[in-house]
């Protein structure tokens, strides 16, 4: 079975994500883990974390989510963090990619809280970085981050150096079934034992459905290409990918 590690399933409504767990074992899905990118999108990933096994989830504020919060907000994302199968933060970061974001001079604080959450209660996060990814692992690094996963990674070699080197993890998603993509190259350069797959949904669905609305049920398109990519069996890789997510989230998918 694959997981899915970032999926955005906070505006599915009770029935989609209902017949998304009926179809999850005909994928080859295993388990999801439900991203938040704000205090709303928290509230529903628990929600669904709550009713649907299988389904984990990340809460925190995203870099684009980042200018208009209330007072209190680390407060209520600290008691998010104790909720059923709520596994660590996420989605969290800095993006200097985009103009319409929040400047990086209001996003940094916000990251930088949660990374002292994460620390004082020993979770995990879930790294969103475009452009920025060495500078982000550095911040990781002297706010005492243990554990990271940089999600649907698109650096280069010396920014994966860097996050490795630091013990972190790095993410890819349906961008390894675009012809082009250069993380195709990098991929099988990488230590097996420090990777996760996603879909990233609804974004960036695999090869052949590109340029579609994303489904964690496509993860076995990414899965089997990253495969082919290091020349391992799906099961090989499964397997692996299984305790590098147990390792880091703490829990124990069989
Ligand atoms: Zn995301």
């Amino acid at each position: 079975m694959w997981i899915d590690t970032h999926a955005h399933l906070y505006d599915f409504s009770d029935n989609d994500i209902q017949n998304l767990c009926n179809r999850v074992d005909s994928a080859s899905v295993g388990a999801i883990v439900s991203t938040a990118t704000d205090l709303k999108t928290s509230k529903n990933v628990i929600t669904h974390c709550v009713k649907y096994p299988g389904l984990y989830g990340a809460v925190g504020i995203s870099p684009f989510d980042c200018e208009v919060i209330p007072s209190g907000w680390d407060a209520i994302l600290e008691q998010n963090l104790h909720e059923h199968n709520i596994i660590g933060l996420g989605e969290i970061g800095l993006d200097t990619t985009n103009p319409r974001y929040p400047s990086f001079e209001k996003q940094l604080p916000v990251f930088e809280q949660q990374l002292y959450i994460a620390k004082r209660l020993d979770k995990p996060v879930i790294i969103h970085s475009r452009g920025f990814e060495k500078s982000t692992a550095e911040i990781c690094r002297k706010n005492g981050c243990q554990k990271a996963v940089f999600h649907c990674f698109t650096g280069d070699f010396d920014a994966a150096s860097v996050i490795l080197d630091y013990g972190y993890y790095i993410s890819f998603s349906g961008i390894l079934t675009f012809n082009k993509a250069a993380i195709r190259q990098l991929l099988p350069k990488l230590p097996l034992d420090r990777l996760m797959l996603e879909t990233d949904t609804p974004y960036l669905a695999p090869v052949p459905f590109r340029g579609k609305t994303n489904t964690p049920l496509y993860m076995q398109y990414i899965g089997n290409e990253a495969a082919l990519l290091i020349r391992k069996s799906p099961d090989e890789l499964q397997a692996q990918l299984k305790v590098n997510f147990n390792t880091v989230f703490n829990v124990c998918i069989k």
